[in-house]
């Protein structure tokens, strides 16, 4: 039995041979084969291919190494999972499906402050009037919303979307979790702990 770090769940984990090639040799040694294993973490039940051993069903080698998702701890769980899939979208080439995640990450950002009313440019505008979103972050969020637009609208998106172009509105869509979530967690966090070591001060 091999145990690794499932890529998928990053749970240090066990798998099963669900498939193997047995039809003909592959991988470094006589006895590998093309196989599927499964991860045993029954909360991931994700699988991997591979290079295994035939007979012990040992995984040799095996890909994806790493899915490319991202985590973002201060994030409230349904916006962090659909950033997350941005991510892994983009590690997988799924360029437009990014795009569209990271509209739908700054419509839930907004919809997540009580800014539910109108359509997307509204709320992003609302969002930078309540001050939940500095100018800068507005017009970051507006180019989201531009890129997911022309995604949606295949007609429009003449030119193909690249790796770059996908690249950049995810990392505007970093930014603006950082700015909104991630950076006042962490200041509350460092004021907590100035706090305590003052003690009854
Ligand atoms: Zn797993």
């Amino acid at each position: 039995m091999t145990s690794f770090i499932c890529p998928h769940c990053k749970a240090f984990s066990t798998f099963s041979v669900v498939w193997l090639d047995n039809s003909r040799q592959a991988g470094p040694t006589s006895s590998t084969r093309h196989g599927a294993s499964r991860c045993n973490n029954p909360s991931c039940s994700k699988v991997i291919g591979g290079y295994v051993h035939q007979s012990s069903g040992e995984v040799n080698d095996w890909w994806p190494r790493h899915v490319g998702g991202k985590e973002f701890p201060d994030v409230p769980e349904h916006i962090a999972s659909t950033a997350d899939e941005a991510h892994q979208s983009l590690s997988i080439g799924a360029h437009r499906g990014a795009i569209a995640l990271a509209r739908a990450v700054v419509e839930a950002t907004a919809k997540d402050h009580g800014i539910t009313k109108g359509m997307l440019d509204k709320k992003i505008d609302e969002m930078a009037k309540q001050g939940v979103i500095s100018d800068a972050m507005k017009d970051a969020a507006h180019e989201i919303r531009f890129a997911g637009n022309e995604v949606a609208h295949a007609d429009l998106a003449e030119e193909p979307i690249t790796k770059e172009d996908a690249e950049e509105v995810l990392a505007l869509m970093d930014a603006i979790l950082t700015r909104v979530y991630q950076e006042p967690a962490q200041v509350a966090r460092v004021r907590q702990r100035r706090e305590e070591r003052r003690g009854g001060e």
